[in-house]
């Protein structure tokens, strides 16, 4: 099947055709499928959902998905776990995950963890984001279990970014700690069943006071109290959801949000393109010999080393071009 032949079936919303389109992108990340796909993307409310394992964030997902079929959405989830051993499909997960889901079309989850080049995650996790959203996928969900960066690049593929913490272990100090305050657009207090919820909301709730830089103009983050299991809130957190995504799409916000979409996504793959191969190359074939032995050795300078990088690469992009 060509690529256009698969981006047609996408856009019909062939089941068999995501699943294959998102086993092409994880192989192939910012690869020609992706490419051919972007240009019908850009419908989605694209909802991240991030925050440590263990806060419940799959059984959120798991229930904010039930509200949103309720009212007729079609939801898409794409769940990024670095550590998990599964990949390409994460079939136990996500049948476990897709449970009372399994068998209705106007729902496609599907779990990636790590592999293949430093970087090629996140250029995956958009990918899929980017075929969820061109089969008509009108929620799409990244979840992301991580820690300091890796949260702050969920914001920037997102529309919403949604910070879920759990009472107790100092999980929401954590949050403050890593800077969470400026990408959340809302937080959940997850498994409000559990004791320290209302000490958890009232510390971040004293945190924003404090004056954190709204992200938004006009938007004030609130904080939610959440327990999926007991089925409280969830219906709260959809319609909070929703209406954040109102509130972006009333003014230019969602434009700005387009725009940091579209940077994100051009900074990544300038980096995959011009950066990550001579990161890669930089142990094993540098110029005269490995840069980094070199380096430690004082044979070399950092800046000479990076000249020399740069010199052995417009050599060999001249050589192919002669060839
Ligand atoms: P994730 O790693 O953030 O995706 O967390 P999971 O969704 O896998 O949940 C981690 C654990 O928390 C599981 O044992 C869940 O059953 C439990 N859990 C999830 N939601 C709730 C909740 O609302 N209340 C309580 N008490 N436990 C929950």
């Amino acid at each position: 099947m060509t690529d256009t032949d698969l981006v047609r079936a996408i856009q019909h919303g062939d089941r068999r055709a995501v699943a294959r389109a998102l086993t092409r992108v994880e192989a192939d990340p910012g690869g020609p499928l992706a490419a051919a796909l972007y240009r019908h993307t850009g419908q989605a409310h694209v909802v991240g959902i991030t925050g440590s394992p263990g806060a419940g964030k799959s059984t959120l997902v798991a229930a904010l998905t039930v509200v949103w079929r309720a009212a007729g959405r079609r939801v898409g989830v794409v769940a990024v776990d670095p550590s998990s051993p599964y990949s390409g499909g994460a079939v136990l997960g996500d049948r476990v995950r897709m449970g009372r889901h399994h068998g209705d079309v106007g729902v496609f989850i599907r779990s990636m963890a790590t592999r293949g080049q430093v970087g090629g995650l996140a250029q995956a996790a958009a990918d899929a984001v980017r075929v969820l959203d061109a089969a008509g996928f009108d929620r799409v969900v990244l979840e992301t279990a991580g820690a300091g960066q890796a949260e702050v690049a969920v914001a920037d593929e997102c529309h919403t970014t949604v910070v879920v913490v759990a009472p107790g272990g100092g999980d929401d100090i954590q949050a403050l700690k890593a800077g969470i305050l400026e990408i959340a657009d809302l937080f959940v207090v997850h498994k409000a069943d559990l004791p320290g919820a209302d000490a958890a909301v009232a510390h971040l709730r004293s945190a924003l006071d404090l004056g954190a830089p709204a992200r938004e103009p006009g938007w004030e983050p609130p904080v939610l109290r959440v327990s999926a299991v007991a089925d409280t809130g969830v219906a709260e957190l959809a319609a909070a959801i929703d209406a954040h995504g109102d509130f972006l799409g009333r003014g230019e916000a969602w434009v700005r949000r387009e725009r940091r979409r579209a940077e994100a996504e051009l900074r990544r793959q300038l980096f995959a393109r011009l950066v990550a191969p001579l990161l890669a190359r930089a142990d094993l074939d540098g110029p005269a010999g490995p840069v980094v032995e070199r380096l430690v050795a004082r044979q070399l300078d950092p800046r000479a080393a990076v000249d020399q990088l740069l010199a052995a690469r417009a050599g060999a992009a001249g050589a192919a071009a002669a060839a």
